[in-house]
């Protein structure tokens, strides 16, 4: 059976189609600068790759021009779309009523889109893609959407309740939904696998740390809470996004320096975090390289950046009462052993203890445990693969 991954956000489109007997990727990439001058990345199981610059005015000309590379010529892995079984669709934000992997119809997709305001960038994109393949591919080819909210539904009021008053989430659905969902769901599943554990039995904090970073205590394979909030900005220092902030401080900016509602809104998102901080960049790389030639700017960034991570790993375990695991993920987790290691630092006290050794010689794109032999808590890499996840509901839901 092969399933095809759809994640369209504003101006790009990524895919990836898997043959989910061996869970072969056939083929993955991604269209940029839709709408621009437009650009698309195809790789397929062959070795067969392509960068090129091609004109991409919108996503459908996107999606034809990813159709055209899987089934024609050298880039060739299907005959023809029919082949394509299923399609599974990523979409950011589900609102108040879509949470669980759905099976996409019209009601559906018109829902998405008066949820529009929840995720603005995304939603329309999402919703437009989901049109497009209602349109092109038969009554036959089941196609599911997962949401990204969905995981963090399980979370107590008390969690996700706001200090505001209690109208705004009646009337408006303000709270805190919790992003990076697929991602903290595949790997806390993964973990319980790895441990040999059923995951009914654990308590685990899962750290999606990447452009974008969230951290999830997950209890019983259930989240119980999540750093990122109503939005993808709160929580812990990001690429370019604050974390949390005092909104007291966004009022003052806006009144010092005269600046609109979008003008923070861009500002908190594009401008800020470790970018923000270091004044150098918001990829981990630049900010290690300039660390190591003693960039001052760089080290303070991270430092925030890693104590943010410890003040939640430690309120989540004392939320949940206990901790069996600690999960690492995303770009930064599972690359940047320094910010593991300053992640935990001075927590052996509470039963989270790293080997050095293992944690400098995890092996890229591989899962491992990094903890010490005599760590109570379990700590662990393990690469997130949110395309996986997509696919393996896809196909449980159209089994359903
Ligand atoms: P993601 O959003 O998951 O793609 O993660 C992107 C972040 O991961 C960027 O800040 C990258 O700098 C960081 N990253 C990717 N590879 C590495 C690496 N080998 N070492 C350190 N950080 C990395």
């Amino acid at each position: 059976m092969n399933v095809f991954v759809l994640n369209a956000g504003s101006s790009s489109l990524k895919y990836r189609l898997y043959r989910m007997e061996d869970q072969l990727v056939l083929a993955e990439g991604g269209t940029e600068r839709i709408g621009l001058d437009g650009r698309i990345k195809y790789t397929n199981h062959r070795g067969f790759s392509v960068k090129t610059d091609c004109p991409l005015p919108d996503h459908e000309a996107a999606f034809n021009e990813i159709i055209k590379y899987l089934t024609t010529g050298e880039s060739k892995v299907i005959d023809s779309p029919a082949e394509i079984n299923a399609i599974g669709h990523r979409v950011v934000h589900g609102g108040v009523r879509l949470v669980y992997p759905t099976e996409v119809t019209m009601d559906v997709i018109e829902e998405i889109e008066r949820n529009r305001d929840f995720a603005p960038l995304h939603s329309m994109a999402q919703a437009g893609v989901m049109r497009l393949c209602l349109k092109m591919f038969p009554a036959s080819t089941f196609e599911a959407v997962v949401f990204d909210t969905g995981f963090h539904q399980t979370m107590p009021p008390e969690a996700y309740l706001f200090g505001l008053p209690y109208h705004y989430f009646k009337d408006y659905g303000i709270r805190r939904y919790g992003f990076h969902g697929i991602s903290h769901n595949y790997v806390s599943e993964r973990a319980a696998k790895l441990l040999g554990r059923d995951i009914h039995d654990l308590k685990m904090i899962t750290c999606h740390l990447g452009n974008g970073s969230s951290i999830c205590a997950v209890d019983g394979g259930r989240s119980i809470d999540c750093s990122m909030g109503f939005g993808p900005v709160d929580g812990i220092v990001m690429g370019t996004r604050t974390g949390q902030v005092d909104p007291t401080a966004l009022i003052y900016i806006a009144k010092k320096d005269h600046m609109t509602i979008d003008e923070i809104s861009d500002m908190i998102s594009k401008q800020s975090g470790v970018l923000g901080i270091s004044g150098i960049s918001s990829d981990d790389r630049d900010i290690e390289n300039a660390m190591e030639h003693g960039n001052e700017q760089a080290a303070l960034a991270r430092r925030v950046q890693s104590y943010q991570i410890r003040k939640y790993i430690g309120s989540y375990a004392f939320a949940m009462g206990d901790l069996d695991a600690l999960v690492f993920t995303a770009g930064l987790g599972e690359n940047s052993a320094s910010l593991r290691a300053a992640s935990v630092e001075k927590m052996e006290h509470y039963g989270i203890k790293i080997d050095p050794e293992k944690n400098e010689k995890m092996i890229r794109g591989k899962e491992g445990e990094i903890s010490a032999p005599d760590s109570a808590v379990r700590v662990l890499v393990i690469p997130t693969n949110e395309e996986l996840k997509i696919a393996m509901d896809t196909v449980a839901l159209m089994h359903r």
